[in-house]
């Protein structure tokens, strides 16, 4: 159990995977958590296992790319829970295809939820932590920012959300706010899944075939990634910042 003070944190894209275990670590470690996702009712799951293990918890449904949904959920989570001085901005989708395949829509809504979303919901709970001299935001960035085939979308998204992190660092530490970045490698969730769906491979070869690849011997599981947002997010944290911390099992080029 960490020695963080409870803060109420805010978790995108938590009704499975990632940000699932991240807002669940994030209750063990002492936080009120706001679990938004697209559909309100989807969240239920991860507010449960919160709840059910005494955390405190909320559910809110949020499309991270659209301004006005986003303050209204802001609004929200700090009139339920208190000002929000944690963020982890998870929130993500894949649309892959070769670049001469892939349509402008793909492009779009790829760079809209990961980059668009990141921004409207900083710029929305920044005002909080500014307030409350505190904050910790943890953006989701990938292994793919250096480059992959079939994503041209997601590796600029998740690039562009390295630059985005350490801008943030710049401006936002003279008020006790760190901005970080997690880029994971392999993690075994829906989104993985869906690639192997895409490939026409069983998810069950893909990770044996992704394992071999790892020098660890094993891919990712979400709880991976949720132990390194929980020490990014804590207050003895407060002099890591602008930071892109690549959780893969082995170096990164
Ligand atoms: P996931 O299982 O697909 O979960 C993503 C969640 O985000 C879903 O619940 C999804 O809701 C939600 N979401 C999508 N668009 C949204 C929007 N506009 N507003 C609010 N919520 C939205 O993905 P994951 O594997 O846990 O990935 C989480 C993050 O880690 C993503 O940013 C991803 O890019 C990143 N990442 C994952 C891996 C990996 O190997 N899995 C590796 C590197 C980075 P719906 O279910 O309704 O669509």
């Amino acid at each position: 159990m960490s020695t963080t003070p409870q803060r109420t944190a805010i978790v995108t894209g938590a009704a499975r995977g990632i940000g699932a275990a991240t807002a669940i670590r994030l209750a063990a470690d002492g936080h009120a958590v706001a679990v938004l996702d697209l559909d309100e009712a989807a969240c239920a799951q991860t507010v449960s296992a919160i709840t059910e293990a005494r955390g405190r918890a909320i559910a809110v449904g949020v499309d991270v790319s659209q301004p006005e949904q986003v303050e209204a959920a802001v609004a929200r989570v700090a009139s339920e829970l208190g000002a929000p001085t944690i963020l982890v901005n998870n929130a993500g989708i894949i649309r892959d295809n070769l670049i001469f395949k892939m349509t402008v829509e793909d492009w779009d809504a790829v760079i809209s939820v990961h980059l668009r979303g990141a921004f409207l919901m900083t710029k929305a709970v920044q005002a909080h932590m500014t307030a409350e001299k505190y904050g910790r935001i943890v953006n989701l960035s990938s292994t793919s920012a250096q480059g992959n085939r079939g994503q041209v979308n997601y590796s600029a998204a998740k690039a562009g959300l390295q630059g985005f992190t350490k801008t943030l660092a710049i401006e936002l530490g003279r008020f006790g706010v760190t901005a970080n970045a997690v880029a994971p490698g392999f993690i075994a969730t829906d989104m993985t899944r869906a690639t192997a769906d895409r490939m026409k491979v069983s998810f069950e070869d893909f990770i044996a075939g992704a394992s071999a690849q790892i020098p660890v011997g094993r891919v990712g599981e979400p709880q991976d990634i949720a132990a390194t947002i929980s020490f990014l997010t804590s207050e003895e944290a407060g002099f890591v910042s602008g930071q892109v911390i690549y959780v893969a099992g082995g170096p990164q080029d």
